[in-house]
């Protein structure tokens, strides 16, 4: 029944069908119950037209008609009527159905408008509203609360704005009311108070008041989003049965020679989240583990040492970098120590040449190379390890799924994964996106970091912000100068770079001031030769595309300036700001914009300017642009369509749920109890209904 095509529905049809099809996804019984409002608005709020003020939304009017002309001719036709109250008078327009709207409008009575009005001239006018006489209005409203649902012009102009909605959502509840059945257990609906299932979406639709309205959308937010930790509570633990995980028990030498020897003590989170490593390494279960940590908490060191767990236990290790900079900067970043604790590493990037890439596979398939670090070349075919068994995926978010599951191949066992992040996640979107990885977090910063002073500017400051940049080069530090890099514009970007460039060598002359350059148009013996340049400290300044956002680590540099700043999102910005302050000197971070910023734009930069925390602003990040378009995610995507909940808001009610999933699978772990039959139906449905979703992650 609740499947059933909604061109059935009375009132709807084939013509209809097709365009809330088109225009709203809806095409079933079911599709439309779960159109909910997005707002709902007071029905006992009528206001008068002279008190309509540029952002109103929707409202109600209460009025006649007036004079009404046709204006315009084909296309440009429209339907132009006075409406007027007591207060004044405002014009309506219709541009389709002219003819009929022309002939349904009645003269010298009453009607309640409803429309959003928007200001045209220097007045205001009404198009297509939805208008209803008084006489008639209609009774599907038990309260005084009337929801406005999402639309289009095209529905709106076509017999189905929000009143055709409404009334079509109204007999549909009537119609399908003995079919809105509980699918969630008794014992959870009494234990958490929870509305009825049929109730709720009868309240939502047609609040009484806004009390019940909370409760039903409370019941329908926790419905959806236990059943999707139920899902992914359940994919965990059958991809822990299926796979079995190699047990590495033992610490030894070179674990312990590498580790005696760092000239730092670990941060007491460091040794939290290796801790939670190794009960995995001895856990006998592969692990998937996601380490999230702000830019510079140290997590490049926790997959080293982690490494160093599995080559004593006679595995080999792989490290993978998204980019060749990061990845030969891993390399010649540890090589040494690594070697003086025995250890054998290697590098393999795209530009590794053919004889070196043959002594490579050679010392890799008969295990005389222990570690190797790379980009994605190391998941490459013919890359063949002897035994794998711990596979590092640095910032993750730059690789694919597929790319992972290419890594989990390479082993004769299945290796153990650590995937990191330094995109600060918010744990309630974490659950929901890796909700079958184990998290661990890094949250504290090694000791000493200093807070990055964050400044904005503009053009008109460039004078004292150069100068500035000299009097910290004549301090003996460095400075980062980085230009955006968006696909669309590649060209004018490399441009722009290129004339930054050569301003900078302009305004920062040699040989009292040296600048390199980086970018991904260079060829890599040329990128590898300036970045050497600057990280060796001999050139002051380095100018660059984005390719320095991840992990390059230069302690020395102080100043990272980041020119149209307005073009980075906000977690690329806190990533650049993360390559300064690493140091024990005081560090600046400077966002250079155009004086216009959209209001957007300058929320960023002001949110940039106040905190250095990366948590917070990706919760920031989450609110302004939600979940679908966080940095980060768009590659692992959210897995579910949520119909309801709002992850950036509902976390609490999240964690509820994942509680209560997690109670229900303790108790009836393969859903056979017969109280748990709707939640298994409702279940397979889903997972029916998205293929690809049990893959995800
Ligand atoms: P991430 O990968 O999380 O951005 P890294 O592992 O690159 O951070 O660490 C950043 C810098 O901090 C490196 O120079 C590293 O050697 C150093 N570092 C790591 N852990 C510590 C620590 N416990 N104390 C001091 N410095 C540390
Ligand atoms: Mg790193």
């Amino acid at each position: 029944m609740l499947k059933s095509d909604i061109k059935y529905l009375k009132g709807v049809g084939p013509k209809k069908k097709e365009l809330l099809k088109r225009e709203i996804g809806v095409e079933s019984y079911l599709d439309l119950l779960y159109h909910f409002p997005f707002r709902y608005i007071d029905r006992t709020k009528i206001y008068t037209i002279a008190q309509i003020e540029p952002t109103m939304q929707y409202i109600q009017l209460r009025g006649k008609i007036g004079k009404i002309q046709i204006v315009g001719e084909r296309r440009a036709k429209r339907l132009i009527a006075k409406f007027w109250d007591s207060s004044g008078t405002i014009d309506l327009v219709f541009f389709r159905r002219v003819k009929s709207i022309a002939q349904w409008l009645k003269p010298n009575v009453e009607y309640i408008l409803f429309g959003k009005p928007t200001i045209f001239g220097n007045s205001y006018n009404i198009v297509h509203p939805e208008l209803e006489l008084v006489s008639e209005r209609s009774s599907h409203f038990v309260g005084n609360m009337m929801g406005v649902y999402p639309s289009t012009e095209r529905l709106k102009s076509n017999a189905l704005g929000n009143r055709e909605i409404t009334r079509l959502i109204s007999s549909l509840l009537q119609l399908t009311s003995p079919y809105l059945i509980d699918r969630l257990p008794a014992s959870i609906i009494a234990q958490k108070k929870l509305l009825s299932y049929r109730e709720s979406l009868n309240t939502i639709h047609f609040p009484k008041d806004n009390n019940s309205l909370l409760n039903a959308q409370f019941r329908l937010k926790f419905q959806e989003l236990l059943l999707l930790q139920i899902h992914l509570l359940r994919q965990k633990k059958i991809r822990e049965q299926k796979s079995a995980g190699i047990v590495m028990k033992k610490v030894d030498k070179h674990f312990n020679f590498f580790y005696s020897a760092l000239p730092f003590e670990l941060t007491e989170a460091q040794k939290r989240v290796i801790k939670e490593i190794r009960s995995d390494l001895l856990s006998g279960v592969q692990m998937n583990r996601l380490l999230q940590g702000d830019v510079g908490s140290g997590k490049t060191m926790v997959a080293i040492l982690t490494a160093l767990l599995a080559i004593d236990n006679g595995y080999q290790a792989s490290i993978m970098a998204p980019t060749e900079v990061l990845a030969t900067q891993h390399y010649y970043g540890n090589r040494e120590k690594l070697s003086a604790a025995g250890v054998e590493s290697a590098l393999l990037t795209g530009s590794t040449t053919k004889k070196e890439r043959e002594v490579i596979f050679e010392a890799l398939k008969n295990g005389e190379l222990h570690l190797l670090f790379g980009t994605h070349a190391l998941i490459e075919d013919g890359v063949e390890f002897h035994n794998l068994g711990f596979a590092v995926i640095d910032e993750q978010h730059r690789f694919g799924v597929e790319q992972r599951a290419k890594l989990w191949n390479k082993g004769r066992e299945l290796p153990h994964i650590l995937v990191m992040s330094a995109t600060p996640i918010p744990r309630t979107l974490a659950m929901t996106l890796f909700g079958d990885l184990d998290i661990s977090v890094i949250d504290q910063l090694p000791p000493g970091r200093k807070e990055v002073t964050t400044i904005h500017a503009t053009d008109h400051r460039r004078d004292r912000i150069d100068k500035f940049l000299k009097e910290q080069i004549d301090k003996g530090r460095q400075v980062f100068i980085v230009y955006p890099l968006i696909k669309e514009s590649e060209k004018m970007d490399y441009k722009n770079l290129q004339e930054g460039y050569l301003s900078i060598v302009e305004k920062f002359k040699a040989p009292k001031y040296i600048t390199a350059v980086v970018h991904g148009q260079q060829k890599s013996k040329d990128k590898a030769h300036d970045m050497e340049l600057f990280a060796s400290g001999r050139a002051h300044i380095l100018v660059s595309t984005s390719v320095i956002e991840v992990g390059v680590d230069i302690p020395n540099a102080t100043v990272m300036v980041i020119e149209s700043a307005e073009r980075f999102g906000l977690s690329q910005l806190h990533q650049l700001r993360g390559r300064v302050g690493r140091g024990s000197e005081e560090s600046w971070c400077i966002l250079m914009t155009g004086e216009k910023l959209s209001s957007d734009s300058r929320k960023r930069v002001e949110l940039m300017c106040s905190t250095n925390d990366g948590f917070e602003l990706a919760e920031a990040d989450l609110r302004l642009r939600g979940p679908g378009n966080m940095e980060g995610t768009q590659q692992s995507g959210l897995p579910v369509n949520l119909k309801i909940s709002n992850l950036s808001k509902d976390g609490i009610i999240l964690e509820e749920a994942r509680a209560t999933a997690l109670q229900i699978l303790k108790d009836d772990p393969s859903l056979q109890k017969e109280e748990n039959r709707g939640v298994k139906i409702s279940l397979e449905e889903y997972v029916d209904k998205r293929g690809e979703f049990s893959q995800i992650s």
